[in-house]
């Protein structure tokens, strides 16, 4: 296992870092104003962002979560081991990654078309991704059913001679109300008379301004909306041109996968980063406050928290390195297990290191004068989203269990035992 960074990587870490400190942390309160209020989704109140984004394109520190790059598209093409360490320190502000072209959704939904479109769809959705015109959404989870499983989408995607007519309905479709998102990448029932339920699925493109797309009302997460929104979309007779769907109907879930993969394995480098803001603040105020005559560090309970959270922000981290190391070498199928792992540890991670931090604040940890209760926030929703820990906890078990020789144990039991 290789435990550190390569020279390029950290060379462009160092280079993201400045970036961050010249011209994105000076906006931060800036960009807070305007999240907060019902201008979250305009255009000009977000013009500030394509400033800063053309700025880090010019310097090259652009699309580098992404390793499929071509000559002619923009960007450094970094495995996902090199990309790692740099994510970290642009996640630390939770909208920092949109300023390099490297924020989810997107991020999956470009991973996906590299990996299932075709040279004309590459060109006509995947390249203005990739140059930073436009954003996406991704459609999967619907309200009816239970959308942790997957096979339960019930969005039909019906052919209609050189058309394909999608109804449904879909919700917490991040993304979707941003003033650059352009169309979803949906995931619905092409093929339901298939009795393997994993060959029901298909992929489809589907612009947002065709007829019968209805985006209804945003949905607040814990209490808050968001830029970009999580709204429910409503799907009525949208028809779309058959070329629009991604490889062939029923192999929805195969394309699926490429996008979770990657996806997953961000999450896991973003909690990492965003732990490290929240225990760097629970230090500062730890060594700042006094409370029954001593410095907060010095009672033993929050020495002990500070203490827990660098155990285990590096164990996670060195997680995150094993897990891109092992998605580089293995490919996605390969890397199912690390990846899962990871999505566990890096959200709960998150979880426990920010709801300290939030403590050692009092009050002011529960206010909007800290980031620490959004990242707490952040930790407990993308522990939910793209699929659950406890969905992901019996696929570990599964692959554990598949690897395991109980011969090769018999040796430990003090009596002999009836294998
Ligand atoms: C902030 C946010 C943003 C999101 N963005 C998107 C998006 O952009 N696009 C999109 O398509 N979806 C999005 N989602 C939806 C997300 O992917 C789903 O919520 C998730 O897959 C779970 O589906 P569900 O909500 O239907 O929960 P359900 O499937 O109803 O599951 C509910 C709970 O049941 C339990 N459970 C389920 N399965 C098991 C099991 N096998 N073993 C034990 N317990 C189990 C878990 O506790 C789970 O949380 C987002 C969600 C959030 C919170």
């Amino acid at each position: 296992m290789q435990l550190s960074p390569s020279e390029k990587s950290l060379e462009i870490r160092d280079l993201v870092v400045d970036f961050m400190d010249q011209h994105v942390y000076p906006m931060n309160q800036h960009y807070h104003q305007i999240a907060n209020s019902d201008r979250r989704n305009d255009p000009q109140a977000l013009a500030f962002i394509d400033d800063l984004k053309a700025k880090a394109k010019a310097l090259g520190l652009w699309n580098l979560f992404f390793p499929h790059l071509r000559e002619d598209e923009p960007g450094v093409g970094l495995s996902n081991f090199d990309y790692a360490p740099i994510f970290e320190e642009m996640a630390k502000l939770p909208w920092a990654p949109e300023v390099f072209n490297c924020n989810a959704p997107v991020t999956g939904n470009m991973e996906l078309l590299a990996a299932a479109a075709n040279e004309q769809q590459r060109q006509k959705w995947l390249r203005p991704l990739l140059e930073g015109e436009w954003q996406s959404c991704f459609a999967a989870t619907e309200p009816q059913v239970a959308s942790s499983d997957a096979t339960n989408y019930q969005t039909s995607i019906v052919r209609d001679g050189e058309d394909y007519v999608i109804n449904g309905r879909k919700w917490f479709i991040s993304w979707s109300m941003h003033p650059r998102c352009r169309f979803m990448i949906l995931m619905g029932k092409t093929n339901p008379e298939n009795p393997n339920r994993h060959q029901q699925h298909g992929v489809i493109i589907i612009p947002l301004d065709t007829p019968g797309v209805h985006i209804l009302q945003d949905t607040p997460v814990m209490n808050a909306y968001h830029v970009g929104g999580h709204p429910e979309i409503l799907l009525d007779n949208v028809r779309v041109p058959a070329e629009n769907l991604l490889g062939e109907p029923g192999q929805g879930f195969a394309i699926m996968q490429s996008r979770m993969g990657p996806g997953r394995i961000h999450y896991g480098m973003r909690c990492v980063g965003m732990a490290e803001v929240a225990l760097g603040l629970m230090i500062s105020r730890a060594k700042d406050r006094t409370a029954f005559g001593k410095r907060l560090h010095e009672h033993g309970s929050v020495a002990n928290d500070i203490g827990r959270s660098r155990i285990e922000i590096d164990q996670a981290r060195l997680l995150c390195m094993h897990t891109a190391q092992t998605l580089d070498e293995k490919g996605v199928k390969g890397a199912r297990k690390e990846i899962g792992m990871l999505k566990i540890v890096g959200t709960e991670l998150l979880q426990n290191v920010s709801e300290r931090a939030l403590r050692v604040h009092g009050a002011m940890g529960v206010s909007d004068q800290t980031p620490l209760a959004e990242l707490y926030g952040l930790g407990m929703h993308l522990s939910i989203a793209d699929g659950p820990s406890e969905v992901h906890l019996p696929g570990i078990a599964k692959a554990e269990l598949r690897d395991h020789d109980p011969a090769a144990f018999e040796k430990f039991y003090n009596i002999p035992q009836r294998l």
